[in-house]
């Protein structure tokens, strides 16, 4: 047999029609889940035998059907999910994501985008500076402030705890009882010492007091510690409230501790007019996540730093074999702990020229609207009582007569029941229910119709005997 010069079959390959025809499935199916999700569970949880029983198996030596596989991944996998983009999905956190959105990440996946050296990606790299400058400019953080999209707040807080530690030196970490509890996590994990992380009680609104900031600080300074970051919060996950942002910054300011503000949930709606967060432009630095209240599939999380340099500073790195592609205006691999970066910001870049501030502003504050709608509901009801206002698309509120076990048990129900997912959280001490509403399509009968479910629950629970 003559050798042969063409190249071997490519093992990989998916013929061009194969690739068109499911791709348009895929485009379909994903139009069909969001055309009939109002009226499909808010969330489905299947247990791990039912699961793996579908999706497991021996290891598959020889090929599948793609077909097949991809029905499994659309109505098996992709379904046992809570669907933050369910109009009634009220738990933790929604994420309301946009259809510009998934069509730029997409894209994005498509062409293998990478967001890494300048000269790997300089047009996603321009794309995630543009979108930062974009949103910075649009909430009025710092104008010198500089960024990087990570992945969640998690990472994007942590990264910004290791970058101030850097930048400002070892000292006293201040929390407060409503910083988000992954910060603690990630002070630990970088090594923060313990004894160096004071969390301080907020007030009865749940925010954090400059005063007993202060005092703190006084306590720490006379047993000859150096105070140095202090974490505040702008719309904390629990209530929504916001510490004192400009009486914090002052504070910061004389002691010389780097103010960091958690905006992971609550910083979009500096975005809305009217609702614009004051302090925001002295804090040090910043975070908020796209990926719950600026409509991106996950993930996506936007961190700021306002002292130039601070982020390459702390992260520059310089291995040999990057030596040649280095020296455009950033290499966003040392703007954090991550190399091979997926382009976050295609998506983002897409849906902030596509839709509009204004737009997305609107959208928004649909959500702070809605409510207020929804406390007004609770306020009007004699068997419900509002705990915490609408605060910033969150409120808390409780079934008088029920204990703390039955208004958990209140919102499990509820949420097994399919038509609306909701939490309990505990404020002051005391169990009650949360929403989180923050998604445009939620529509004042879907807050009707919830509420009307907690209610025929809350009096099946209380029916029930012990
Ligand atoms: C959700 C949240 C976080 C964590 O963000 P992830 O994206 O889930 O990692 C941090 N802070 C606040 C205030 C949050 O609401």
């Amino acid at each position: 047999m003559p050798v042969s010069s063409d190249p071997p079959p490519d093992l990989l390959d998916l013929p061009e029609e194969e690739l068109r025809r499911l791709g348009y499935w895929v485009v379909d199916r994903t139009i069909e889940h969001l055309r009939t999700l109002p009226d499909r569970p808010a969330i489905t949880t299947s247990s791990y035998d039912e699961l793996v029983g579908r999706l497991g198996g021996p290891i598959p030596r020889s090929a599948h059907s793609l077909d097949e596989g991809l029905a499994l991944l659309a109505d098996v996998a992709l379904e046992a999910q809570q669907h933050g983009d369910h109009p009634r999905y009220f738990a933790r956190v929604p994420g309301p994501s946009s259809p510009v959105a998934v069509l730029g990440e997409w894209l994005a996946v498509g062409m293998q985008a990478i967001a890494s050296s300048w000269a790997g990606g300089s047009g996603t790299a321009t794309l995630e500076l543009v979108a930062l400058d974009w949103l910075r400019d649009a909430l009025g953080l710092a104008p010198t402030a500089e960024g990087i999209v990570l992945t969640g707040g998690s990472i994007a807080n942590t990264t910004a705890l290791i970058a101030a530690r850097a930048e400002h030196g070892e000292g006293v970490l201040y929390l407060s009882d409503q910083t988000h509890s992954s910060i603690a996590r990630g002070a630990r994990a970088i090594g923060w010492p313990p004894d160096l992380i004071r969390v301080l009680p907020t007030d009865s609104d749940l925010r954090l007091r400059p005063d007993t900031v202060a005092a703190a600080v006084r306590d720490d300074i006379a047993a000859r510690l150096r105070p140095s970051v202090l974490v505040a919060t702008a719309g904390n996950t629990n209530s929504g409230a916001c510490d004192d942002l400009l009486a914090l910054a002052d504070l910061c300011r004389e002691a010389s501790i780097w103010l960091h503000v958690d905006g992971a949930y609550g910083g979009p709606t500096a975005l809305v007019p009217g609702h614009e967060l004051r302090g925001l432009s002295v804090a040090d630095s910043f975070v908020l996540d796209p990926h719950k209240w600026l409509f991106q599939p996950y993930d996506a999380a936007c961190l700021w730093v306002s002292r130039p340099g601070a982020l390459e500073r702390t992260f520059s790195m310089h291995p040999e074999y990057l030596t040649d592609i280095q020296g455009g205006p950033v290499d966003l691999h040392n703007r954090g702990l991550e190399l091979s970066r997926h382009s976050r910001a295609a998506k983002l870049w897409l849906t902030l020229r596509t839709y509009g501030f204004d737009a997305l502003g609107q959208a928004i504050g649909r959500g702070i609207e809605l409510a207020s709608y929804a406390e007004g509901l609770i306020g009007d009801s004699p068997q419900l009582e509002v705990v915490t206002p609408a605060q910033r698309g969150i409120l808390t509120f409780a079934v008088p007569g029920l204990d703390d076990a039955q208004h958990a048990e209140v919102a499990a129900l509820v949420t097994a029941d399919g038509h609306a997912a909701l939490t309990s959280t505990v404020i002051h001490g005391r169990r009650v229910l949360r929403l989180c509403i923050i998604n445009p399509r939620t529509t004042h009968e879907d807050l009707r119709s919830t509420l009307e479910l907690v209610l025929d629950t809350a009096a099946q629970v209380n029916d029930l005997p012990d």
